[in-house]
């Protein structure tokens, strides 16, 4: 048996014993992992400072700040999420049991990726926990230092058997897509999310992928070009452009392509300062692969400012391009790293037109004063989330679903989303033996009459209150003997007709 066979068998083994489910059970293990990020933080800091230069304010701002919160609301909710979920009923219904019971859907396999190592990893994990499955996770490998830590400490603090780690890259990776799971959440590139929804296909296990793709960014003319600069070089620097949400490129009429310029020089200079190299708040590239894959981008577009670079170092400067062509090679990928390109554009409308032209997008950006053009932006495209006047915020909602759609992904999490994508939601009916009468309609033999009661009964909806209900329920209980009695006295008469075409809802 390999390693990963022997952690899936053992993660499968620890599922069946039941003690995932218990919610105090569950409680117990998010408040383990939150003692984690308590008492292993310089840990956790010193790895991705290996991995990525992060300083460690930074990792605790952008990593563990989100999932102290993440498990904090799960622990304080839990309780209400996993309740039975009371549903709207039809009159056939109405005086039955009718509910969602969310229930775990097994061993849930966690496919993590380096720029966010922590926080793309543990995020699912808190929903895999939450929800009362087992999960196998499996650290980007990409991110050496922190992959070996996630591997010491998550065993240290959480049920080691229910949730066991696996490291390694490719061959275990694909190993582990051999096992058979109950669900497989995937955050990494397209390319890749279309072998794990082959690998899952086999088994018809659900995915959920999280993926990333080119995030526009469209500057309205009129607004506050120094703020929106501000936050747009926030949202791309941070993490070098390493992170699956941060925009891609800028749209911008050419009258304002100058002041764009300047303003993000300025913003640049602002928070990394003149030598962004020597500043502890400015990442690194994660390795010289991505080094020499994003320093390629540059061959055919002008820089306006920055391309300053140190391959052995890994260090790209924040840098902006101006009047790239769609051609350009900056804009045949994701760039994933620090550089901004702006394109002109000439209207918004040829901004729509240009974001529906290519893959659906993670994220979205808008900025502008005026409502009518967000609005226009909003409803005439398509995205993951779309943010206006802001980068990245809408990452650190919990009550906005976080994911893709389309080319960007499928599935989404954070806060409840992430505890409902890997529950299953049981749909449950709970009826007495009594009233059998009610029934009678859709017993052979079928007739006119018998489906008029059925289209009464099924088309119209109540929607009455509790008063109305109970007031329902007793006209009900008069309707039933009445049913009861024409029913009685028309199966005498034996009128029946092709049950094909009385086919209705009820079974
Ligand atoms: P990566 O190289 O770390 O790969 C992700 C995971 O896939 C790793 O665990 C790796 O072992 C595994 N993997 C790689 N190749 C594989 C293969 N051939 N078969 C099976 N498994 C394989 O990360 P990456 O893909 O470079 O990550 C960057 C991408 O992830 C970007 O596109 C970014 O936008 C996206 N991303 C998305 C989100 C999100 O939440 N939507 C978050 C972070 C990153």
């Amino acid at each position: 048996m390999s390693r990963e066979q022997q952690a899936v068998a053992l993660a499968r083994k620890a599922f069946e014993t039941g003690r995932s489910k218990p919610l105090e059970y569950r409680i117990y293990q998010l408040k383990s992992l939150q003692r984690l990020f308590i008492e292993r933080q310089q840990d956790v800091s010193d790895a991705i400072k290996k991995d990525l230069n992060k300083s460690e304010v930074g990792t605790q701002l952008y990593e563990t700040l989100g999932l102290e919160g993440e498990i904090s609301l799960a622990i304080r909710k839990l309780k209400d999420w996993a309740a039975p979920r009371p549903v709207e009923k039809n009159l056939l219904t109405i005086s039955d049991t009718v509910y969602i019971q969310p229930e775990p859907l097994g061993v849930v396999l966690i496919i993590g990726a380096w720029n966010y190592p922590w926080a793309v990893t543990i995020q699912p994990l808190i929903g895999a926990i939450a929800a009362g499955n087992a999960a196998v996770v499996k650290p980007s490998e990409v991110c050496v230092h922190t992959a070996k830590v996630m591997e010491e400490l998550l065993p240290l603090y959480i049920d080691k058997e229910l949730y066991p780690v696996v490291t390694g890259g490719v061959p275990e990776t694909q190993e582990l897509l051999r096992q058979r799971f109950d669900h497989i959440f995937y955050t990494g590139n397209s390319m890749v999310g279309k072998v794990i929804m082959e690998a899952a296909a086999k088994n018809l296990t659900p995915v959920t992928l999280e993926l990333g793709g080119k995030s526009p960014c469209y500057i309205d003319k009129d607004c506050d070009i120094t703020v929106a600069c501000r936050r747009v070089a926030w949202g791309k620097y941070t993490n070098c452009g390493q992170t699956c949400i941060a925009p891609d490129y800028i749209l911008c009429e050419p009258s304002i392509q100058n002041r764009v310029i300047e303003e993000v020089k300025k913003a640049i200079k602002e928070f990394y300062t003149d030598d962004p190299k020597t500043c502890p708040d400015y990442g690194r590239i994660i390795n010289q692969r991505h080094f020499k894959r994003i320093m390629a981008m540059l061959e055919d577009s002008t820089i306006a400012v920055g391309g300053e670079n140190d391959e052995s170092d890994c260090y790209i400067a924040p840098t902006v391009l101006q009047d790239v062509k769609p051609e350009a090679k900056v804009m045949q990928e994701e760039i994933f790293g620090p550089l901004l390109p702006i394109l002109s554009i000439g209207s918004l409308d040829e901004a729509i037109k240009f974001v529906n032209k290519r893959e659906k997008p993670l994220a979205l950006y808008v900025f502008s004063q005026d409502n009518k053009v967000i609005n226009k932006m909003r409803d005439e495209t398509s995205s993951g989330g779309l943010l206006a006047n802001d980068c990245l915020v809408h990452y650190s909602v919990s009550s906005l679903p976080f994911g893709g759609v389309g080319n960007s992904g499928m599935g989404c999490y954070h806060g409840k989303f992430s505890f409902d994508q890997l529950s299953h939601l049981r749909a449950c009916l709970i009826k007495q033996l009594k009233m059998e009468g009610v029934n009678s309609m859709r017993y052979p033999p079928h007739t006119a009459k018998k489906l008029g009661w059925a289209r009464f009964f099924i088309l119209k909806t109540v929607d009455l209150g509790w008063l109305g209900r109970m007031a329902l329920l007793a006209i009900m209980v008069v309707a039933v003997a009445v049913v009861l009695q024409v029913i009685t006295a028309m199966s005498r008469k034996q009128v029946s007709f092709s049950s094909t075409s009385c086919y209705f809802k009820l079974l």
